[in-house]
């Protein structure tokens, strides 16, 4: 059977979940207490209701609870954001995700049982800090032949993994030099060995190769 999906509001949030979800054809029941916002959706969700999420009776009319994932987008007035959350639960509804304003608004989610919150600001400006820190400390250092020297500093990412995790020591086109830790340079290395935020990892060998790890991590 069909993944089922419904969405209650309709702001920008819901809608843009709608149109994805709908484009990767997935079964979506668009849910907003206002007509002009459904109406709207309703030209690229095939369905859409307007309806009152905070009340019981509706929830149970809607089957609500049959539905796989229920998603509450609803950020800007607290109160029904809430109280909907706590209706969907007592609903039976199996998994609430729900859109959050702040981590003050998260946390009462959590407490009225949300099984999923996120933060769509908070969440982005993470992803967007992550593109802006390029890990390599410099740019290759071009040894001919496609062959290349570089330095990566280990993020928060990389942080506790080991190097076997990285499957930085089975590489045949480039290699782990060495390991500078603070003023120490590591070069006896073992897949055990545990990366800290702020080792720079010394490495050398073919650019594609180097490339299309740091893709990896
Ligand atoms: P965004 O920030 O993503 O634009 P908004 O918080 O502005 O989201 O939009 C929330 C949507 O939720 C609005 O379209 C609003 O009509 C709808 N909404 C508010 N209360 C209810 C409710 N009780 N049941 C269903 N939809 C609701």
């Amino acid at each position: 059977m069909n993944t089922q999906f419904a969405v209650v509001g309709l702001g920008l949030f819901g809608s843009a979940l709608c149109e994805e979800l709908e484009r990767q054809d997935a079964q979506v029941l668009a849910i907003d207490i206002d007509e002009a916002k459904t109406r709207q959706v309703a030209t690229f969700c095939s369905h859409t209701i307007v309806a009152d999420a905070t009340d019981e009776a509706t929830v149970a009319e809607l089957g609500l609870a049959d539905y796989d994932i229920v998603f509450v987008a609803i950020g800007d007035n607290l109160e029904t954001s809430i109280l909907t959350t706590l209706v969907l639960k007592e609903a039976g509804v199996k998994k609430v995700w729900v859109k959050a304003r702040d981590k003050f608004h998260a946390k009462i989610l959590q407490k009225v049982g949300a099984d999923k919150v996120i933060n769509p600001e908070w969440d982005m400006g993470r992803r967007v800090a992550q593109s802006m820190l390029d890990n390599r400390l410099f740019d290759y250092l071009e040894l001919g032949h496609n062959m290349v020297l570089t330095e990566f500093v280990i993020g928060l990412q990389q942080n506790g993994r080991t190097l076997g995790d990285l499957n930085l020591l089975q590489q045949s086109d480039f290699q782990l030099l060495a390991i500078k830790r603070g003023e120490q340079l590591h070069n006896v290395l073992t897949g055990k060995m545990e990366l800290t935020l702020g080792d720079i990892l010394i490495l050398a060998g073919n650019k594609h190769a180097i490339d299309h790890w740091l893709e990896t991590l």
